[in-house]
């Protein structure tokens, strides 16, 4: 591609951009297609020879986004959100246009400055103490492993990297059972194995683990010689919003001198609003927090920030300075700048902070804020319409707003069947998009309000779909 060509093609496809998301209404949610359909239309071999650009852009039309499920679409309800405000549509277009590699200071110092500055934006922004300093990861499955590697060094005496861990005691960790599938991952990854994953039981209207056998369990495994290293506490689980009571969990952590990681990945965003803050009371005590700016805040995929108290302990982790990676005339993340590479694990790092400084500055935080006060408000209403309806009802109650519910007219006997069917009719039909949990070991469904795009006149629609829907189950 020649530069005017490059022109050519980056105001077009920019116009595409804003095309289709004024379009998005039109679209169905989730992509209509069997698998195989798209691979079928797709050649076999690689071109020997250029083709032109106009009949790629028409493939990628014709063949690429039919095969698309459509995640900026205001009636997304499904899973979490994964955001992507349109100004930070167009500040990755400036970052992929320049195309850094921001691993070091020196490879970018404004990548590395402006992430600086953005996360301390956004934990102001958060409530969080000035204790706090952070760095931006791909994913939160990342800054868990980061931070289940740093409770396992730090138990270990920062041995572990060296040793391995066949010559230590079992490091154990503690989770609810709520808690995301990340942690099980983690666990894996950092070779301390699911048997030394203990899972709390949850108890209560958040789905909370109990403080008093997170304890016994901690008390039980030190007694039989195992090692326990940390605790990762839940604000806003994936299935139904399971909240742990950070404080109370933060209060075990400290009198048994445990690392306690705080995945917020989903819920941290609403922190931004004062009167949710108390979905987190006792953060502040945590050794780390993760939240996705990429789920609910609007920052396009991926932007995950991760809080840690004390950087010095992510970076006895995680840090190696080989020569090739020495920055010249600076003493690297210990002296005058930050290489956020050695508090990650990938080394090579995206310009991911300018998407976030764009958003916030574009919306103004009360923006944002008004945004994620009308999602929890709108679903509040819609699980209420819901529970209304005599054959439905809620299974789980709006945590922000993420609710689940269940089909259940009189008579019905498989109702886990019934509700699979509904929800299939509901995303082949493609209006709306909707997933599915378990509840009580039950099928249910899972409804969240969190589209940037979405109007209150989407939420009252889905309400419109649904009830259609199951009534016409009923028919069959
Ligand atoms: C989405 C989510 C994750 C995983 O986030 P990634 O950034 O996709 O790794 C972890 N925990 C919770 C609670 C989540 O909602």
């Amino acid at each position: 591609m020649d530069s005017k060509d490059f022109h050519h093609w980056s105001a077009r496809t920019a116009e595409w951009g804003a095309n289709y998301r004024d379009g998005l209404r039109e679209r169905p949610v989730r992509a209509q297609v069997r698998p195989g359909d798209i691979a079928r239309q797709l050649g076999d071999t690689p071109p020997d020879t250029a083709e032109a650009m106009e009949a790629i852009f028409a493939d990628f039309e014709n063949i690429i986004v039919p095969g698309m499920t459509n995640w900026q679409h205001p009636r997304f309800f499904a899973y979490f959100p994964a955001n992507a405000a349109p100004v930070s549509v167009v500040a990755e277009y400036l970052v992929s246009a320049i195309g850094a590699q921001c691993m070091l200071w020196q490879t970018s110092p404004a990548a590395t400055e402006l992430e600086t500055v953005t996360l301390d934006w956004l934990r102001q922004a958060l409530g969080l103490p000035e204790t706090f300093t952070g760095v931006i990861q791909d994913s939160a499955s990342s800054a868990t492993l980061a931070a289940v590697l740093t409770m396992r060094e730090r138990a270990l005496g920062w041995q572990g990297k060296q040793s391995g861990l066949a010559v230590h005691p079992a490091v154990r960790i503690y989770a609810s059972d709520q808690a995301h599938s990340s942690i099980d991952r983690a666990i894996w990854i950092s070779g301390i194995g699911e048997d030394n994953l203990v899972r709390i039981p949850v108890t209560g209207p958040t789905h909370g683990m109990d403080p008093a056998a997170l304890e016994a369990a901690i008390v039980r495994d030190r007694q039989a010689g195992l090692l326990p290293a940390g605790i990762i506490a839940n604000v806003g689980g994936t299935s139904i919003g399971a909240t742990d009571d950070v404080s109370a969990v933060c209060d075990v952590a400290r009198t048994h001198d445990l690392y306690i990681h705080v995945d917020a990945a989903w819920a941290g965003s609403a922190m931004i609003c004062p009167e949710f803050r108390h979905f987190w009371a006792g953060v502040e005590q945590a050794d780390s927090v993760v939240l996705n700016p990429h789920k609910w805040l609007g920052a396009q995929f991926d932007c995950s920030t991760h809080y840690v108290r004390d950087p010095e302990s992510l970076l006895k982790t995680l840090a190696i300075r080989p020569e090739y990676l020495k920055t010249s005339g600076s003493a690297g993340d210990s002296g005058a700048v930050i290489d956020y590479s050695e508090r990650s694990i990938p080394l090579g790092r995206r310009f991911r902070a300018l998407k976030l400084w764009f958003l916030i500055r574009a919306h103004g935080l009360d923006g944002l804020r008004t945004m994620i006060r009308n999602h929890v408000s709108w679903a509040e209403a819609l699980a209420e319409r819901i529970a209304a309806e005599p054959d439905f009802e809620i299974t789980s109650q709006p945590m922000l707003s993420l609710f689940s519910f269940r089909y259940k007219p009189a008579g019905a006997d498989d109702l886990d069947a019934l509700n699979q069917r509904l929800l299939d009719a509901i995303n082949d039909d493609g209006r709306i998009y909707l997933t599915q949990t378990r509840v009580g070991g039950e099928f249910v469904t899972r409804f969240q309000v969190g589209s940037f795009a979405g109007e209150q006149a989407d939420v009252a629609f889905a309400f419109d779909v649904i009830r259609e829907m199951a009534d016409g189950l009923g028919a069959d």
